[in-house]
């Protein structure tokens, strides 16, 4: 019999328990017990639900309070397990362990920091306890551990080699052995990154010593194809990503030892699995090995979806059936086994109903979508004119000083502009009420911007949640779950916005308010739109059509909003790109092609603009250097980076061998701290800034939008900014 396995499941708890338990514990007012209570009930909740799924190989170790990187840390003797919290968030005299993404998700990790002749000392609890909690419930787990390649690519600092992680690693599945594992689940998605040769013989002989442990070693790779040398690893069993990389089945199959663990059930997105489609890998492995020799398991670990998608019952009737999270995939594994031999016409008549109503719905096929993406040519991806005319233009509409002013978008939310929005939405307060409200904040906002001298204002955004529901909830095409919590990081939970159909815009979205905004002043008010690759990265989107598809509808959808806003007299429209980089693929093969339809579906979002209208964009992040020239193919007008915290070095990507030719904002002010930089501070970035770009081309910006930031550091903040300008534009 094919077995089925779940690499790791969701841990902040159906209703974002382990959210709560943290910040009660972090504000001291529940103690380390209650903690551990609850971590200790969220475990227990998801073994009983695997078990009950029927699923056979279930995870133990997988749960963590915080991170597992950090998890793997601690146990590994690299961090102090005493000092879990302060390393996850800092205290008042250290600084917390770097974060940064896990791998293309939208989960973070902590970035463990290795020194020179780094020793290792094990505490192995962080897998035996719960594998003893378990088996006291009468569930055999199989513990879930981050694999020596993996844990030392991801850490930074003086990195030892990676054999000498060979006897910790040992001694641990040792201890797990003698705990009662039979298996241990290896988890080593960097196998699946572009891996030199040498990389992976080194490797190869890592492993041969980690097979001598008396467990089974069950190899995990994710997120992408592993590399073919990963295939004939002695391993007892090879897990592979089919979602992502199917490709890599044929290959495996001839190679493998052991048992092949296929990953057929999308672990990175909420769609009901069509279940015909995924029994075909899983039939042509178990006609090749047998069936003993086949796992039938999610292509990576449930931890990137929500819990129930049954729970979703605002969720429009006919879009539910074709949502799966975690406890619906824990299904379909199940069906997927016992269909292997069963009769499939009734285990799977409901699944093909789903499917195939989801196929035909109207919701996903939209004809007039469908024809005006279809009938794009390579001319409406240009504007009408290249920069330097485009220049002229608009110098001759607006007249703007030299490093002319302006800041990200947002300005501080505060308490009562987030009750406002809440209370919209609960009914407690009207629609013409919340709209005087909302003007008056933007009425403040904007006198605050005049007062401080700044050249381009923005209306602050305070209707705004966050920069992709805002527009998902007025696009055709996007639903929004109540309870489709994910982790992006420790206690932080974001709820990603479910694109499930063709995308359209039925009416102007930010129009009027810009309207208004515009009406109080005589300075340029700029437009402030998202994207549509931002769009694309922080939503859960369909899986029945290419990514740049459903990136290119979007990107239609905004170019109304541009061609309405200029209508409506904007002179300066910023469309928000922050998450171009993140889609990057992991391979560096598949680059390419996204950055190219990526920078495609901006171009043909700001394409409808007049010569006149200046159209900026904002990315913050400073990591350019292999992206340069497709940055400058977005041919913005003027674009915003951050840049303070580099000291203005990421402006060098801007003017190497490629140089960026438009105008440039490296931001002057780190907005992620509430320090307030001083004028001095502010000018030498400044001075910087003009030693590497021609001052006729530099703005003056913070790295990112106010959002998050209080009043009083935002108001001296840019006071200084403004403060600095004044001073360049008077030195000579
Ligand atoms: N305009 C947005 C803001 O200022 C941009 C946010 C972002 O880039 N993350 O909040
Ligand atoms: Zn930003």
């Amino acid at each position: 019999m094919a077995r089925t396995a779940v690499l790791g499941l969701p841990r902040v708890g159906p209703n974002r328990e382990l959210k709560f338990a943290l910040e009660s514990f972090w504000a001291g007012r529940t103690g380390a017990q209650e903690l551990q209570e609850t971590g200790r009930g969220l475990r227990r909740a998801g073994w009983e639900r695997a078990r009950a799924a029927g699923i056979d190989v279930i995870p133990a170790g997988d749960f963590s309070l915080y991170d597992h990187v950090l998890d793997t840390a601690c146990a590994l003797g690299v961090l102090d397990p005493g000092d879990y919290f302060a390393h996850a968030r800092g205290t008042a005299t250290r600084r917390p362990l770097e974060m940064t993404k896990w791998f293309d998700t939208n989960y973070h990790y902590l970035v463990p920091e290795l020194v020179g002749d780094q020793r290792f000392a094990l505490d192995a609890s962080h897998w035996t306890e719960p594998l003893r909690e378990a088996a006291a419930l009468g569930i055999r787990t199989r513990p879930v551990v981050l694999g020596p390649l993996t844990f030392l690519a991801l850490a930074k600092g003086d990195k030892p080699p990676l054999e000498s992680l060979v006897p910790v690693y040992v001694q641990l599945l040792g201890e797990l052995a003698a705990a009662g594992a039979r298996e241990v689940q290896l988890d080593e998605p960097c196998l699946a990154l572009d891996r030199s040769p040498v990389e992976l013989d080194a490797y190869a002989e890592v492993f041969a010593a980690l097979v001598q442990a008396p467990v089974e070693l069950c190899l995990a790779t994710y997120f992408a194809p592993a590399d073919p040398r990963v295939f004939a690893l002695p391993a007892a069993e090879l897990h592979l990503d089919l979602v992502r990389a199917p490709q890599q089945l044929a290959a495996a199959l001839d190679q493998v030892p052991g048992r092949l663990s296929l990953g057929v059930v999308d672990g990175r997105n909420v769609w009901t699995t069509d279940l015909d489609h995924a029994l075909d890998p899983i039939d042509t492995a178990v006609a090749k090995l047998g069936s003993d020799r086949v796992t039938i398991a999610p292509s990576c670990s449930l931890l990137h979806v929500p819990y129930d998608a049954a729970r979703e019952t605002a969720i429009d009737a006919e879009i539910r059936p074709w949502l799966a999270f975690c406890g619906e995939k824990l299904d379909e594994l199940r069906i997927l086994g016992e269909a292997v031999d069963g009769d499939r016409d009734a285990l799977l008549a409901d699944n093909r109903a789903v499917t195939s109503a989801r196929r035909t719905s109207p919701l996903t096929n939209d004809p007039s979508v469908r024809t005006r993406a279809g009938a794009l040519s390579a001319g409406d991806y240009d504007r009408v004119a290249p920069y330097p005319s485009r220049r002229e233009a608009q110098r001759d509409r607006v007249s703007l000083p030299e490093l002319p002013t302006t800041t990200i978008g947002s300005f501080p939310q505060t308490a009562e502009i987030r009750a406002a929005r809440r209370d919209l939405k609960a009914g407690q307060l009207g629609a013409p009420e919340y709209d005087r409200f909302m003007q008056a904040r933007i009425a403040e906002v904007v006198a605050h911007q005049e007062q401080l001298g700044i050249d381009v204002l923005v209306h602050g955004e305070p209707e705004r949640n966050d920069m992709v529901e805002y527009f998902g909830e007025q696009l055709h095409g996007f639903a929004f779950s109540q309870f489709g919590w994910v982790q992006s990081y420790g206690s932080r939970c974001v709820k990603p916005p479910i694109l499930y159909g063709d995308v359209s815009r039925p009416e102007p979205m930010t129009v009027r308010w810009w309207q208004y905004a515009q009406s109080l002043t005589s300075r340029p008010m700029k437009g402030m739109l998202t994207g549509p690759v931002t769009i694309l990265q922080w939503s859960f989107v369909r899986d029945d059509q290419p990514r740049r598809e459903t990136c290119t509808q979007i990107a239609l959808a905004i170019a109304d909003e541009v061609t309405d806003l200029e209508a409506a007299g904007c002179f300066a429209i910023q469309v928000d790109e922050a998450a171009l980089r993140e889609g990057l693929p992991l391979r560096r093969g598949e680059q390419d092609d996204y950055v190219r339809w990526a920078v495609d579906c901006f171009r043909l979002t700001v394409a409808p603009a007049r010569a006149n209208t200046q159209i900026h964009t904002h990315m913050c992040y400073s990591e350019f250097n292999e992206m340069m020239e497709h940055i400058v193919r977005l041919d913005a007008d003027v674009i915003s980076i951050e840049a303070s915290r580099s000291g203005m070095e990421v402006l060098d990507a801007f003017t190497g061998s490629l140089e960026y030719p438009n105008e440039i904002g490296p931001g002057v002010y780190d907005i992620h701290s509430p320090r307030v930089p001083s004028v001095e501070e502010l000018e030498r970035l400044l001075e910087l800034a003009e030693a590497r770009v021609g001052r006729d081309r530099l703005w003056v910006n913070p790295d990112c939008g106010l959002k998050t930031r209080g009043w009083n550091e935002v108001r001296q903040a840019l006071t200084n900014m403004v403060a600095a300008a004044h001073r360049r534009r008077a030195a000579v």
